[in-house]
């Protein structure tokens, strides 16, 4: 895209020094290679460090699988990594979460609140620089794209750069149209984000009947192309990115709220958009870094050399819960037709547990994975050739949606735990809920409504739907 028709649109970076650098959105990619280039440079050191201690043990089936599979792409959101590296990562965390302690230490504050004007600082009042900043690109841009389109000032700061995952998200278009309503997305655009698309799907547990179902949940959306369109949208109605750069912590007055960078500049706005997903900082802080009362695990692949591909699987049991490492775990499967070819095929081995120091990791379910997926699938593991090892937690509390804890800041995507109860996450549980969070966030905004900014009306904007809705059946 050429610099002048993006003359609103700017990306901006911050320096490690105090600078801001403002420079049009064609240039962001030369300046963040160079940020790469060294964090590449300081993780290799990390992974020499971590092989030189590991020296005893034999590398796992997993490990030899994702060592094989070339990960030059990775994006920031939940799914988006699929390295060896960074699945030794998650199951760190996920050991944390497991082994959990109830006097763990608190957790960070990130965010405090005083009780005085920011605006009435100083000898003349401010103007402050955004309406809403948003907090976490993956889904936050589609927030941030319904928001400048009612012509608020928006920003959205995204520590990683804001990008799509390269697995497809599964959707119905019922809920796809939802971005068309809202007017992010075109029809025309719709088709052409639309990656891959099949019927029947399938929904069965062991020994019972299964059900057919027909276009539910029967597309697969490129987040790539999705996340690129409406970002390009996004800067053309004026919209600013940081990127590569992190929330460090956020002051809430009375009448603003003020964002400090891991660099410590700071932006202002009347609201925050929290969207950093399950590990937000802030969700973290208002749970007292409470363990979760539940966790849904997922592992799978992208893979090619599947013969039978045109049905899905929405979920699927064919198995009696079996034990794996210390403990017992119902499996469950989800598979689907992926995009990138007529013989290839995603599929997720999925459980859902209670957070005990005994739970799986991971690496076991995936090294259970390699024995079952074949079966399951009618296909030998040596015939297939592995693409892509895709993995992900998703902490569920009883007390979903997450109420508002704070004046000035919403909570939304898989931060808000406004997410379904089947899936526990989804690009589609935002669609749905575009409408209403950008009007709401609108007229507060619009009509100076102090009383909306109380994190009051803010539960009223997270209702969760208590049943089970289209995306799940
Ligand atoms: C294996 C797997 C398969 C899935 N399949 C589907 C599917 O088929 N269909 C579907 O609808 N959903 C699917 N999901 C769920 C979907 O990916 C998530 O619901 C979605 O990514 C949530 O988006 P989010 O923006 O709320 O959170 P995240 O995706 O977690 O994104 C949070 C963003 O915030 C940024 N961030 C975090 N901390 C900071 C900080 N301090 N400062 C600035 N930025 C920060 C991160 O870099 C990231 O970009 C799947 C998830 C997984 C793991």
């Amino acid at each position: 895209m050429k610099t002048s028709s993006m003359s609103m649109g700017f990306t901006l970076s911050l320096s490690s020094s105090s600078s801001i650098i403002f420079h049009p959105c064609t240039k962001t990619h030369d300046v963040f290679c160079l940020a790469r280039y060294h964090k590449k440079k300081r993780k290799g050191i990390r992974m020499q460090i971590a092989s030189s201690t590991a020296q005893v043990s034999a590398p796992s089936r997993t490990q030899k699988i994702m060592e094989n599979i070339s990960t030059v792409s990775e994006a920031g959101g939940a799914g988006g990594a699929s390295s060896y590296h960074a699945l030794k990562r998650l199951d760190q965390l996920w050991l944390e979460i497991r082994t959990h302690k109830s006097d763990a230490s608190a957790p960070t504050e990130v965010v405090k609140c005083l009780s005085g004007s920011y605006l009435q600082t100083g000898s003349k009042p401010r103007m402050l620089q955004f309406d809403v900043i948003i907090c976490g690109g993956t889904l936050g841009i589609f927030v941030a794209t319904a928001l400048s389109l009612r012509g608020l000032r928006v920003c959205i700061i995204e520590k990683n750069i804001l990008k799509g995952r390269a697995q497809e998200w599964n959707i119905s278009r019922k809920e796809l149209m939802e971005l068309v309503k809202v007017g992010i997305l075109s029809e025309d655009e719709i088709d052409e984000v639309i990656a891959v698309t099949f019927n029947p799907n399938r929904c069965g547990f062991m020994g019972r009947s299964e059900v057919w179902v027909e276009d539910i949940l029967n597309l697969g959306v490129s987040p790539v192309k999705l996340i690129d369109i409406v970002k390009q949208r996004f800067l053309r109605l004026g919209g600013m990115i940081i990127e590569g750069h992190s929330v460090s912590s956020i002051l809430t007055y009375q009448d603003a709220a003020v964002v400090k960078l891991d660099n410590g500049e700071a932006l202002d706005a009347h609201l925050i958009i929290d969207s950093m997903g399950n590990f937000s900082p802030i969700v973290r802080q208002i749970r007292s870094g409470k363990k979760p009362d539940g966790m849904c695990l997922v592992v799978g692949s992208c893979a090619r050399g599947f013969k039978e591909n045109s049905t899905s699987d929405i979920i699927y049991s064919n198995l009696p819960t079996r034990k794996v490492g210390e403990s017992r775990v119902q499996y469950f499967w989800e598979a689907f037709p992926a995009a990138s070819g007529p013989l290839d095929r995603t599929t997720y081995l999925f459980s859902y547990m209670n957070a005990q120091p005994n739970c799986p990791s991971l690496e076991q379910m995936l090294e259970d994975y390699w024995d079952l997926m074949p079966e399951y699938q009618g296909a030998r593991l040596d015939d297939l050739e592995i693409l892509r090892v895709v993995f992900g937690i998703f902490p569920t509390y009883r007390e979903s949606p997450l109420p508002a804890a704070f004046d000035r800041i919403l909570q939304v995507g898989d931060a808000s735990g406004i997410q379904s109860p089947i899936s526990f996450g989804g690009f589609g549980s935002i669609s749905r809920h575009l409408g209403r969070l950008s009007t709401g966030t609108t007229l507060s905004i619009n009509h100076s409504l102090d009383l909306l900014w109380r994190s009051g009306f803010f539960a009223c904007l997270n209702i969760v739907c208590i049943h089970i809705s289209m995306c799940d059946l």
